[in-house]
């Protein structure tokens, strides 16, 4: 285990002061294979409720971040290789790929050249499946996962990886094509297996992507349109606990983004979840945030509010330990590990759907 930071150790310090907000993460727009604009994107998010949009296009990126419409857009952009796609917020422009690199992609050489142009990174759609059936479909699987679990952060639920894994009936397809929020996949089982494993030595912050390009044809593979940016604000979104609330600013506001981002303070989820919280309750009446990480001590608990009524369930290094229906949950934490939540509502006309999957709180050996 390595040392823990002062400040993870540290509970947050003004958790009643906690900013949340929703982010759509990962959209593609005009500048590169996006069908629309940055404003349009803006005017967009701004109708649905979305106060953050990152911005990720193909190997460009905006300038710098901008207040749009009550919106804030952040500039990041989707290291897009072959393969072993990054998304990288904030920062500088990364230096060009060098024309004699792997076409299928460096993982290694992709991390370096944005880490040293100051960008917050995260491993994108890792296990992006073909969809079946369809011979044209391509796949989009990280090659270099060793390299890939390096990345700061990990998109944890990629919208359009969700709409094609397991997609093994017409009929679902047209449940995933009208209602998405219904009937898209949860996160790869795979994925949530590599991010608990890697959890085990680090923090593993994770967010969900969209993927966003409003494709509505031109390639075989999707004939119609999977999914409108419209559809997307509503569908994977990243809830985002920020330590203060926006300054107007834009520099300084993309920083509040990245720093939640970075401290894994954030929640994916399928459709809305507003007002939900996550805490962890030391036995001194102290408070931390998901994505924080300290030695385990006896008589933590974790305490759950649900916008409405979900089936909750506390996992413990990917095994649910505790788990029951309702909207308010005050569970022990019985002894270290990987600690996270997972919550699913019911399905008409039967079953459940995912809808929350909130970053760990990291309890080590004390
Ligand atoms: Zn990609
Ligand atoms: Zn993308």
């Amino acid at each position: 285990m390595g040392e823990l930071s002062r400040q993870s150790e540290e509970s947050f310090p003004s958790v009643h002061r906690i900013h949340a907000v929703t982010a759509l993460i990962h959209v593609h727009t005009t500048l590169s294979d996006g069908r629309a604009s940055v404003e349009e994107v803006a005017r967009t998010a701004a109708a649905s409720g979305v106060e953050v949009v990152v911005l990720t296009d193909h190997d460009r990126s905006l300038a710098g971040p901008r207040w749009v419409e009550g919106v804030l857009l952040v500039a990041g952009s989707e290291a897009s290789p072959r393969h072993n796609h990054l998304i990288l917020v904030g920062g500088g422009r990364p230096p060009a790929r060098p024309p004699e690199e792997d076409p299928e992609g460096d993982m290694a050489a992709e991390l370096a050249r944005a880490r040293a142009a100051g960008a917050w990174t995260a491993l994108a759609h890792p296990l992006d499946p073909a969809l079946p059936l369809v011979s044209s479909s391509r796949s989009f699987v990280a090659l270099d996962l060793a390299a890939g679990v390096e990345a700061d952060g990990l998109e944890l639920w990629n919208a359009m990886s969700a709409f094609k894994r397991g997609l093994d009936s017409p009929w679902l397809g047209l449940g995933r094509v009208l209602m998405p929020g219904r009937y898209l996949a949860g996160p790869d089982p795979v994925v949530l297996a590599l991010w608990d494993t890697v959890g085990r030595r680090r923090c593993w912050p994770a967010f969900a992507g969209a993927d966003a390009h409003g494709f509505s044809s031109g390639r075989a593979w999707l004939p119609v349109r999977i999914y409108s940016y419209r559809r997307h604000m509503r569908l994977l979104t990243t809830g985002l606990w920020l330590e203060r609330p926006f300054t107007g600013r834009a520099e300084a506001d993309q920083e509040l983004v990245i720093s939640a981002l970075r401290a894994g303070r954030a929640y994916c989820v399928l459709g809305r979840a507003r007002g939900f919280t996550c805490r962890l309750r030391g036995p001194e009446g102290r408070v931390w945030l998901p994505g924080a990480e300290l030695a385990y001590r006896p008589g933590l608990e974790v305490e759950v509010e649900l916008p409405a009524r979900g089936w909750a369930r506390l996992v413990c290094h990917g095994r649910p330990v505790v788990q029951g229906w309702g909207r308010r949950f005050r569970w022990p934490v019985e002894g270290p590990g990987v600690w996270r939540l997972e919550v699913f509502r019911r399905r008409w006309p039967g079953g459940l759907r995912p809808w929350i999957y909130c970053n760990p709180f990291y309890l080590r050996e004390g």
